[in-house]
């Protein structure tokens, strides 16, 4: 973490500031870099976003600073919200008037009137979020820290600037945040806070559904998405905002036979992912693989508990899902849809004997994303057995050995029909009709099966042969 003044100013000694410092100056306005970017600079985490503040016009500080840099600058003008963006090369600043909220109980929307420093960083969420640092000339580099933000990152404290009540109810989208914040920057909550959150719970009814899908996608795409979902159960805010993922809570026992909690190893298997993909479907598909247990346990007096076919309805419980939580509705869903659909095919597999046959249907069926579906297969392991857990792997070793062999050979990741619907109806002069299907399915699980090639002579020939055992006769 960055600590002296010294580091700072060598930070702020970019051109950049320099630029806004002698805009500002020529103004006559105080100005201050805020929020997140010096957060991050103390941090030490990359930040794009650099929010400059100006105590007078925002509009008028981004104009003078565009006219500075002269060509090259690209200024975007947002009168209705009295804020401006300065674009030049990979920079973007966006500057804004001070200003002071209020809300009213219906709407997330405050009242906005201009205000001064403190009122701007009153109205900030986190004691972190809410540090300026000056760039007038003469106080260039001062830091404003009137709530002990840079205490707060020194000993990784989540705390509101105001009465955490006011402050979740007026916006609980903050909720969201702070576990997202404690998430990604492995910050704890104070215990105060976190339990105004548990108050406020319900008030998240007032945010919408894509702001919530934000956050979310926020907390997933951290080191240890776990943290952030452990705590939105804590608080309350997960049965609210995702009652199927609470559904999966619990062990039952019966006759001395439990079940593991699915919730907890969901989790687990989600924090395996996140360690080896920052692929956010792919981590979706993690955090819903075992949706479907809840709906579908039952327990049966040979085998104990049991979850037959979890993963096709967990593939079917998908989009409502999506709908519900207003994730895209698009190819993002049916990837996660596969890989949910086919998350037990490796494991079933690694766990008899592992033929060259049911290796080309795993391929087949999963296609280019079979990368992806085995290294959902992998963090689905999660025993304590270590005995368990390395024939697993082991097997899986030899599943993906067999599968490159195979590929190699046969080609069948992205397999087009050797022969075609058009060609067969054309050959046997038939119009469409269920016998071209049979035929055609044939010739694909021929070539799956490894009793042909997958070439088209050897395909040509099958059909042929599978025609005449259904009594048809080429055209001559
Ligand atoms: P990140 O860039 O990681 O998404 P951030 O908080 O730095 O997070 P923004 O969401 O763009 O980025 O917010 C910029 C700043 O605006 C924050 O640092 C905070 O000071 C303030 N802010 C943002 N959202 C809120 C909010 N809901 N309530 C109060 N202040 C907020």
């Amino acid at each position: 973490m960055i600590k002296s003044t010294e580091q700072l100013q060598k930070y702020l000694d970019k051109k950049a500031f320099h630029l806004v410092s002698e805009a500002a100056d020529e103004l006559q306005t105080e100005c201050y870099v805020i929020g997140g970017y010096v957060r991050d600079i103390f941090l030490n985490r990359p930040s794009k976003d650099i929010d400059v503040v100006t105590v007078g016009s925002g509009i008028a500080l981004a104009e003078t600073v565009a006219k500075r840099i002269g060509r090259g600058a690209s200024l975007a003008v947002y009168k209705n919200f009295g804020t401006a963006q300065v674009k030049y090369k990979d920079i973007e600043i966006e500057f804004v008037g001070a200003r002071k909220e209020s809300y009213n109980r219906d709407s997330r929307k405050p009242i906005v009137e201009n205000g001064t420093l403190e009122d701007d960083q009153n109205r900030r969420d986190f004691t972190i979020n809410a540090l300026a640092i000056c760039l007038n000339k003469g106080r260039f580099g001062e830091l404003v820290d009137p709530f002990g933000g840079l205490e707060d990152m020194q000993n990784k404290i989540i705390r509101t600037p105001l009465d955490p009540d006011i402050t979740f109810s007026d916006d609980p989208l903050r909720m969201m945040r702070a576990i997202r914040f404690a998430t990604q920057l492995h910050f704890h909550i104070q215990e105060d806070i976190f339990d105004a959150i548990a108050r406020n719970k319900e008030r998240i009814n007032i945010i919408s559904k894509e702001r919530i899908a934000d956050e979310l996608n926020k907390i997933m795409l951290s080191h240890k998405p776990s943290i952030g979902f452990l705590l939105l159960d804590k608080c309350g805010l997960l049965p609210i905002i995702m009652p199927e993922l609470v559904a999966l809570k619990g062990v039952e026992s019966k006759e001395g036979r439990g079940h593991k909690d699915n919730f907890y190893h969901t989790l687990k298997v989600l924090d395996n992912t996140a360690a080896k993909t920052d692929n956010l479907w792919l981590l979706w598909a993690a955090l819903l693989h075992d949706i479907a247990k809840p709906v579908t346990k039952r327990w049966d007096n040979q085998l104990g508990w049991t979850f037959h076919n979890h993963n096709f309805i967990g593939e079917k419980m998908v989009p409502r899902l999506f709908r519900n939580m207003k994730l895209p509705m698009n190819e993002k869903m049916k990837y996660v849809q596969k890989l949910v659909g086919l998350h037990m095919r490796p494991i079933v597999l690694s766990e008899d004997e592992v033929t060259d046959s049911a290796v080309r249907r795993l391929i087949f069926d999963a296609g280019d994303d079979v990368d992806d579906l085995m290294l959902l297969c992998e963090a689905d392991i999660t025993s304590k057995n270590p005995e368990k857990v390395k024939r697993h792997l082991k097997n899986f070793e030899l599943v993906r050995q067999k599968m490159k062999e195979l590929e190699e050979k046969d080609r069948i990741r992205n397999m087009q029909p050797p022969v075609t619907g058009e060609e067969i109806m054309e050959i046997f002069g038939l119009a469409p009709c269920r016998q071209v299907g049979t035929i055609k399915t044939a010739i694909k699980d021929a070539i799956l099966d490894g009793i042909i090639p997958n070439e088209r002579e050897a395909a040509l020939q099958f059909m042929y042969e599978t025609a005449a055992q259904l009594g048809l006769e080429a055209k001559k």
